[in-house]
């Protein structure tokens, strides 16, 4: 693109799920947006049975929104009810406990879908609605006092108003706005699959907890198929990563313990290492941070891509304002706004998910039994039950307004 061509008002970096829900979001409010970045590998039946997203109720909203909801809608499982089993051995052994969308007069918190799917879909009609989707990398962004300009791997540089950074843990556009982050370790893998089991799990996610790591299940569109979601030490992952799906099966038999029945199969198995990171700013510079390039968030609670997807409908809500104003999409003021909008959300999510996840690990008694406490505090207390779950299912304070424009079912 020649200097002299009218600079468009964003470029959004990167292709995952957060980037492109973005760059849809923010075509919807009418900015121009540009998207750059690798385009995400095809959904092959293999990448399909490995990782899924659960998407909370606001994020389904958004989808339908960005109308790409149809096209996932048979693919994905409803959410209708979570289920806490507490296996470990605490002094305080937690009751057994069952969190059911129906007591919030919901039909389901949310619904599952492969992550390839899903990203695949949004790349699909990013395609179909953006002016230009340029598939290559960005190798560094410099700020001139009216626009961003991004040096791609390949070709002209691109010029915008606004850097959306939407390119993950690593993000170089995080880097060049000069934003740091503070990191959290775990000493923690995940290890995602799928299986098929012989007894329905009637669309109920289980997460269950022992010493040292948890399993979550969680329901695909097949009542007898489930995803896995196996966190524990890291030696221990890599091992049942290279087990022999037989030897695998056993292990994990024995681990869910007649759960949903007798294993018939188990699908390709992938290993994530479990991060945590929050940005010290989710903005400067004529960037916003989206997604995984602001915060990582252990994969409990279905939290990480929720959030990023909360970014990317709040930054258009902000872009909004800006353009209706006729100011700046990259000026301090819309920057400070997405901050404002975003940090409590960010910070509840992170410092909540990390104090789960520690709460999990732990193997100190007293708070372990401060844990059983409050699952037997939830089991007996309906209205303390009902609190919770509105606060997993979206921050307490208003959803941007893309979440709440979808067509009701
Ligand atoms: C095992 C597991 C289970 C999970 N389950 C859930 C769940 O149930 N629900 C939930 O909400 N979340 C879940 N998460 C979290 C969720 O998967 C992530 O939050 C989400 O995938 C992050 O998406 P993203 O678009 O921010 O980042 P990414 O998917 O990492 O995308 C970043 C993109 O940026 C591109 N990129 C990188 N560098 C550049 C560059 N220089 N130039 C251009 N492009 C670049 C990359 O190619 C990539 O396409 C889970 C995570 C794990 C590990």
């Amino acid at each position: 693109m020649s200097p002299t061509k009218p600079v468009p008002d964003v470029a959004v970096v990167g292709l995952g799920p957060s980037g492109l829900a973005a760059a849809l979001a923010l075509a919807h409010i009418g900015a121009e947006v540009v998207a750059v970045g690798p385009p995400p590998l095809p959904a092959t039946k293999s990448a399909l049975e490995t990782r899924t997203a659960a998407l909370l109720t606001s994020s389904v909203d958004l989808l339908k929104t960005l109308d790409v909801w149809p096209a996932l809608e048979r693919h994905a499982a409803p959410l209708q009810a979570i289920r806490i089993i507490d296996a470990s051995r605490s002094l305080i052994r937690a009751p057994e406990i069952e969190f059911r969308a129906d007591e919030l007069g919901l039909p389901a918190f949310g619904y599952n879908v492969a992550n390839s799917l899903l990203t695949e879909t949004l790349y699909a009609r990013a395609q179909a609605v953006l002016p230009a989707v340029i598939a290559v990398g960005v190798n560094e962004i410099t700020v001139e006092p009216n626009k961003a300009v991004l040096t791609l791997s390949k070709g002209e540089p691109l010029f915008a108003r606004l850097v959306v950074a939407a390119d993950g843990r690593l993000s170089i556009c995080r880097k060049c706005a000069g934003i740091g982050v503070t990191e959290r370790s775990y000493d923690q893998a995940a290890l995602a699959a799928s299986f098929t089991h012989a007894r329905a799990h009637e669309n109920v996610s289980t997460e269950l907890h022992r010493e040292g790591g948890s399993v979550t299940t969680v329901p695909l569109p097949d009542p007898h198929a489930s995803s896995l979601i196996w966190v524990g030490p890291p030696a221990e992952m890599a091992r049942l990563v290279r087990l022999d799906v037989e030897s695998f099966v056993d292990a994990l038999a024995q681990r869910l313990d007649g759960l949903l029945g007798a294993i018939s199969s188990v699908g390709a198995r992938a290993e994530f290492k479990v991060a945590g990171l929050v940005a010290d700013r989710l903005a400067a510079r004529r960037t916003a941070l989206v997604g995984e390039a602001g915060h990582i968030l252990p994969p409990i609670g279905a939290q990480g891509l929720n959030l990023g997807l909360r970014d990317a409908a709040s930054l258009a809500d902000c872009v909004a304002d800006a353009l209706h104003a006729g100011r700046d999409p990259g000026g301090d003021d819309v920057l400070d706004a997405y901050r404002r909008a975003r940090q409590f959300d960010v910070m509840t999510r992170t410092l909540g998910v990390d104090l789960l996840s520690r709460s999990l690990l732990t193997s100190l008694p007293p708070l372990q039994a401060a844990r059983g406490l409050v699952l037997h505090g939830l089991k007996a207390l309906a209205l303390l039950r009902r609190a919770v779950m509105c606060v997993g299912l979206a921050p307490p304070t208003e959803l941007p307004s893309l979440m709440r424009r979808a067509a009701p079912d």
